[in-house]
């Protein structure tokens, strides 16, 4: 499930790919924006030149670029965000028995992100920078809407170190600063 088209949010799909190729389950369901595809066999190309097109092929592989579907029973919905130029960044909602879990992807703080605040249990998060901006969202963005929005729990992502130094500090009730790879259990 991808949100928008940078570099740091989809560069790695050649080799995901690739490692699907050699592994015994070939499914590989792509949800993204419809540019996608190009992007991705774009960006394919160029890392296996000769047999990029052939590890395609011997996937299932399948792209969707609808708002709404359903994944092993968590209903999805796809927000348009707010990211400098990128004309489509995707946030998405999770949703299974009454429990919300959202994702933003990068974004500024825009409707979208307080729509999801608003529905989530849990949203995970851009908190990039100290001071938000159009592209991204900082702490002061993260101190209004944890304010605004206190029965959502916010996870943050893609941190800059002084971000991440400073949140860290500061303690907020219902922000979590997670470490790389930790895992955020949702009750
Ligand atoms: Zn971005
Ligand atoms: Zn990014």
């Amino acid at each position: 499930m991808l949100t928008h088209f940078h570099g740091d949010h989809y560069f790695d799909i050649p080799f995901y790919l690739l490692n699907k190729s050699r592994s015994e389950n070939k499914d590989v369901n792509i949800f993204c924006a419809k540019e996608g595809k190009s992007k991705i066999n774009k960006i394919g190309n160029l890392a296996f030149p000769n047999s990029f097109k052939e590890v395609c092929n011997s996937l299932n592989l399948k792209y969707n670029f609808n708002d709404n579907f359903v994944v092993d029973n968590y209903k999805v919905k796809r927000l348009l965000l707010e990211h400098g130029k990128m004309k489509r960044a995707f946030g998405y909602i999770f949703s299974k028995d009454d429990i919300c879990v959202g994702f933003t992807g990068d974004t500024s703080l825009c409707e979208n992100v307080e729509n999801l605040s608003r529905k989530c249990n849990y949203l995970f998060c851009d908190c990039m920078f100290v001071n938000g901006n159009s592209r991204h969202q900082g702490i002061d963005n993260l101190e209004y809407l944890s304010k605004k929005y206190p029965k959502c729990i916010f996870v943050v992502t893609h941190l800059e170190d002084e971000t991440r130094q400073k949140l860290e500090k500061m303690k907020i009730k219902n922000v979590i600063v997670p470490d790389d790879g930790q895992i955020i259990v949702v009750k």
